[in-house]
């Protein structure tokens, strides 16, 4: 089945001529690294290619090879033959960039979330992959795109990143195989290591100084959380992609299974962010109980009202499962 879908997206990839590569809203090194790696290999495929992305390329990815080539989708709409969504669960997550396409004739949907809906007209859901790069690495080897160093570089930070490091449980032996082969490429790991996990800006240090403050647990220590207002973003000039990943320090506290983050949005919202470490604990389920989704073991949502409400409400929906699942 994989084998027929990825013959019929190379196909598709071939027979077109201009592209818009999208990844979803608020992005993270697997929407971004995929988008170019995918950009770069139609690139030398000789495709006339656009890579978009809401938010443009963030400063803390802009070390990625080809990183200029990702920008925000331009005000005037343009037509394309095919729109690539990547990684992107839902949709309404590509963001502004669907309103720069005036018009496409096919629309290609390769992703690893689980609540993906299938929309579009080729689709690939692989739940099982623990990146869109992994995906596209098949893909790319199965349909003898063009690969190279560059490519090899976005392709490895986008696993890196989606496996926390080769350290997830979706991470399989074939991740390390595709790892090995992308080291082969060319991917200076020593190098893109400390340019991913070791260059960070000290705001997100001062915040999660701030986080640790807000610093609560819930039942009988099996849940934490913390909580961002839009007061003190404001105050330590926090940028929406400092706080990629610090969610990962309540999860690695012995005993938490559940961890949350909630983040103050201007809109109204909440920007709900949760980790667990046992598929009993499905937090996917939960956040889609709320309008969100994402994977078992890591997901999100936007959920409406002040941090206090929000904050309540789903405390009491967590504390509930997590008392359930033992
Ligand atoms: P994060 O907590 O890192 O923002 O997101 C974790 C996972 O949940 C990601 O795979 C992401 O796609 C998914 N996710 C986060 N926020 C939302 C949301 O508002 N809606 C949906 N459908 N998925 C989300
Ligand atoms: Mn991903």
């Amino acid at each position: 089945m994989s084998a027929a879908k990825f013959e019929e997206i190379g196909r598709a990839l071939r027979e077109h001529q201009r592209f818009a590569v999208l990844g979803h809203v608020r992005p993270d090194g697997d929407a971004l690294g995929s988008a170019l790696a995918l950009g770069l290999s139609l690139k030398k495929l000789g495709k006339d290619v656009r890579i978009w992305n809401e938010e443009g390329m963030l400063e803390k990815y802009s070390f990625l090879p080809r990183a200029e080539l990702l920008t925000k989708p331009p005000t005037e709409p343009e037509d394309v033959d095919v729109i690539v969504a990547l990684d992107t669960a839902i949709q309404n997550r590509l963001g502004t960039t669907l309103a720069s396409i005036r018009s496409s004739r096919l629309c290609i949907n390769i992703d690893h979330h689980p609540s993906n809906p299938e929309y579009g007209d080729i689709v690939y859901i692989d739940p099982k992959s623990p990146a869109t790069g992994q995906i596209l690495f098949e893909l790319i080897k199965s349909e003898k795109l063009p690969m190279d160093s560059e490519i090899a570089t976005n392709l490895y930070v986008a696993i890196s990143t989606d496996t926390g490091s080769f350290q997830y449980p979706n991470t399989t032996a074939r991740t390390f195989e595709i790892a090995a082969e992308l080291v082969r490429e060319g991917v200076d790991v020593g190098r893109i290591s400390q340019l991913t996990y070791e260059n960070y800006p000290r705001r997100r240090i001062e915040l999660l100084r701030d986080l640790l403050g807000t610093m609560r647990f819930h039942a009988d220590y099996r849940v934490a959380s913390f909580s961002l207002s839009l007061a003190v973003a404001k105050k330590l000039r926090v940028l929406p992609e400092d706080n990629e990943g610090l969610i990962d320090h309540l999860r690695a506290i012995r005993g938490v299974i559940a961890a949350i983050f909630f983040e103050e949005l201007p809109d109204g919202k909440v920007r709900v962010s949760m980790r667990s470490k046992t598929e009993k604990v499905n937090v996917c389920a939960i956040c889609e109980k709320f309008g969100g989704g994402g994977h078992v073991l890591a997901a999100g949502a936007r959920v409406k009202g002040t941090l206090a409400e929000v904050e309540n409400k789903i405390l009491e929906e967590v504390c509930d499962v997590v008392n359930r699942s033992s």
